[in-house]
């Protein structure tokens, strides 16, 4: 039996590149890259990646408890699955990444950074989904799991990329099921990879942060059960679990801060939970030449991070829009 995630954190291949039994067959397409096909027939084609920030361990735990259910028989495959451990050397220090945060660089961003494993790795995995999606007529999807760094008042949120047309019914009916408490709508095109897949491979796309991460071994996957059964639902085309919860929120990003300066300061303490409403008028940050203040009645706060490097974004305002703001 493969153990993906045994094999990538030991930095080994499996006996054979390849396997087949009577439902499906496997191919390791290189480290962290994993292909499974239903040997009959399948409507969709679903990217899942895990990892892209090496020390975000839950999700890169329960994906890999999928791939050995898929492959153990005892969970079905309705769709032809690519798996994507993203940074095997991050995941391998603990780390959230060794030289450049690789959700920067995708839709050829890599380019703009200086070369390094993460730059590489980047520009394979483009190549990886390319390949994947190439000639595809099914349904494409792809869900880029993540976990949180910082608090949130809101715990799980999805991150839909920038697009021109209306997001996927299914793909949402998965995100309900999941029980994510929110949706985040960018409002411009960015370097992560569900953008890259949503833009460039036209697959309904979506980064889901999943709560808060431990090191391997340590996470309550308990924590994170509505995720995996409706994932494994949506892998096995099977009936997804009702929503209990509260109706998802819908936000769209109003503004984001762009640091442009060294003397860039942001008026939140570094533990300013993501989420945190702020009211109007509210000095924010502020920088040579730009101040900001709350313009709208409230905003909310989603990745504060005044550290980052200079031209990148510090931190994003949200305001909250109406669900049919998705279609
Ligand atoms: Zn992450």
């Amino acid at each position: 039996m493969i153990d993906l995630l045994a094999l990538t954190l030991a930095g080994e291949e499996p006996a054979s590149p390849c396997g087949e039994n009577a439902k499906l067959r496997w191919q390791w397409l290189g480290e962290g890259l994993f292909e499974i096909c239903p040997l009959h027939g399948y409507q969709r084609a679903v990217v899942i990646s895990a990892g892209i920030h090496g020390n975000e361990t839950a999700p890169i735990e329960l994906l890999n408890q999928c791939v050995g259910e898929i492959l153990a028989g005892t969970r079905p495959l309705a769709v032809r699955l690519l798996v994507v451990l993203g940074n095997p050397p991050a995941m391998r220090a603990g780390k959230r990444y060794l030289t450049s945060d690789m959700n920067r660089m995708f839709g050829g961003r890599y380019a703009q950074f200086e070369p390094s494993g993460e730059t590489a790795r980047a520009q394979q995995l483009e190549q990886a989904i390319s390949a994947f999606f190439a000639g595809e007529s099914a349904a494409r999807f792809h869900f880029d799991l993540h976990t949180a760094i910082r608090e949130s008042c809101l715990p799980r949120f999805g991150l839909l990329p920038f697009q021109q047309c209306p997001y996927s019914a299914e793909m949402l009916a998965l995100l309900d099921a999941a029980a994510l408490d929110a949706v985040v709508i960018h409002q411009a095109p960015g370097g992560t990879f569900s953008h890259f897949s949503s833009e460039q491979m036209q697959a309904a796309s979506c980064t889901l942060e999943l709560g808060k991460a431990r090191p391997f071994g340590s996470n309550d996957l308990q924590q994170f059960a509505d995720i995996h059964q409706a994932l494994r639902a949506f892998i096995s085309a099977a009936p997804l679990p009702p929503r209990t919860q509260r109706p998802m929120r819908v936000f769209r990003v109003a503004q984001s801060l762009i640091k442009r300066s060294e003397a860039f300061k942001l008026y939140l303490s570094n533990d300013t939970a993501n989420f945190t409403e702020l009211v109007q008028g509210t000095l924010l940050c502020e920088q040579p030449g730009e101040v900001y203040r709350v313009q709208h009645d409230t905003e909310w706060i989603l990745f504060p991070n005044p550290a980052v490097a200079l031209g990148l974004r510090a931190g994003m305002m949200l305001i909250e829009v109406p669900r049919n703001t998705l279609f």
